[in-house]
């Protein structure tokens, strides 16, 4: 009896289950991350890859590959190098067509996605790991698509609605009922069964502090938050400069000498604007354009601006093509510097 109770007390009631035959891997990005035949983006031709139908994601894995040490299987480096300005470019299309928030990718991040029949007037849950969602990872974004049928699904929160609830690693959501204006419903939908697609973004806990910066900003540009956009894309260039600095100087130099000279004699304004591509040249590497370079510089007067007053010069906010700009050179830059530095 008493184990009866037991058992009763531990099963969830509001627990739903995926349908099968959904697969929980977003089909269309399967295989992203898998760079053992990866060609890069001259050495293919220019051509598209498969990904590429998923929002123009190619150059999102070209950088991935880049700043992660999988080099291109034909000419062993990344075309990328050669071509950063139209690289640039490309990027703030992609970034600003950013179809279901996909700019997580650079950071290795997945979707996962699955179907459920949705039970009507209670709550519903779903448990992250049952798609496939290891325990300790970050959820990034998620993302609901009623399969029509006039509901739709509202997240649970806690006493303090500020705060989403991710609880026991499982999204909680309760369907609203039918409402009044139901759109048509599209041919072969039929309502006897409310269904809910739900795709999970999600990262593995990071480690690197420049990623976690460039997490943060991306977060920022997400949700409008230009002030902390700015510093953390500042940070996630700043570190990285200040680590190849470092490498590099120390080579010939005390630790202690070598950081007291990169903290009061030449600072990061001096690294990014004269030092780094003066160690590239010194170790025979691509250097950085200097368009990105100067719009890096920017990005790190625009940081002064709100580190020494609080805000940007003017209180001026910063337009969407501009958020683009800077979230761009962040991410290519990022990724070049990573380069260099894991070639140092
Ligand atoms: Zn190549």
């Amino acid at each position: 009896m008493e184990s009866e109770i037991k058992q009763e007390e531990t099963v969830d009631k509001t627990k739903i289950n995926f349908l099968p035959n959904y697969p929980f891997e977003h089909q269309s990005i399967l295989g992203f991350y898998n760079f053992e035949q990866y060609l890069c983006l001259v050495c293919r031709g220019n051509k598209p890859t498969q990904f590429n139908e998923y929002f123009e994601v190619d150059i999102l894995r070209d950088l991935y590959a880049l700043r992660n040490n999988h080099f291109c299987t034909s000419c062993k480096s990344n075309s990328i190098l050669k071509i950063q300005l139209n690289a640039l470019q490309h990027l703030e299309h992609v970034i600003d067509l950013n179809g279901f928030n996909n700019m997580f990718f650079i950071l290795g991040s997945k979707q996962h996605f699955g179907v459920v029949k949705v039970k009507e007037k209670q709550t519903n849950r779903v448990y992250l790991e049952e798609m496939g969602i290891p325990k300790n990872s970050q959820v990034l974004d998620i993302n609901f698509s009623p399969q029509g049928c006039g509901f739709f699904p509202l997240m649970l929160h806690s006493n303090n609605p500020r705060h989403r609830l991710i609880e026991k690693n499982s999204i909680a959501f309760y369907p609203t009922e039918e409402q009044e204006d139901i759109p048509e419903l599209p041919l072969g939908v039929n309502c006897q069964s409310k269904k809910l697609a739900i795709l999970v973004q999600w990262v593995q806990e990071m480690n690197d502090i420049s990623d976690m910066n460039l997490l943060n900003a991306i977060h920022n540009f997400i949700d409008n938050n230009q002030i902390e956009f700015i510093m953390n894309c500042n940070r996630a260039i700043e570190i990285v400069v200040g680590e190849i600095c470092f490498n590099e100087f120390r080579k010939d130099g005390k630790k202690d000498e070598v950081e007291s000279f990169l903290t009061s004699g030449a600072t990061y304004g001096y690294q990014i604007k004269y030092l780094i591509n003066l160690i590239c040249k010194a170790n025979s590497l691509i250097q950085i354009d200097k368009d990105i370079l100067n719009k890096a510089n920017t990005l790190r007067k625009l940081r002064n601006n709100i580190a020494h007053e609080g805000k940007l010069k003017g209180n001026n906010l910063l337009s969407h093509k501009e958020k683009v700009e800077y979230l761009a050179v962040t991410i290519l830059i990022t990724s070049i510097l990573k380069y260099i530095n894991n070639k140092l």
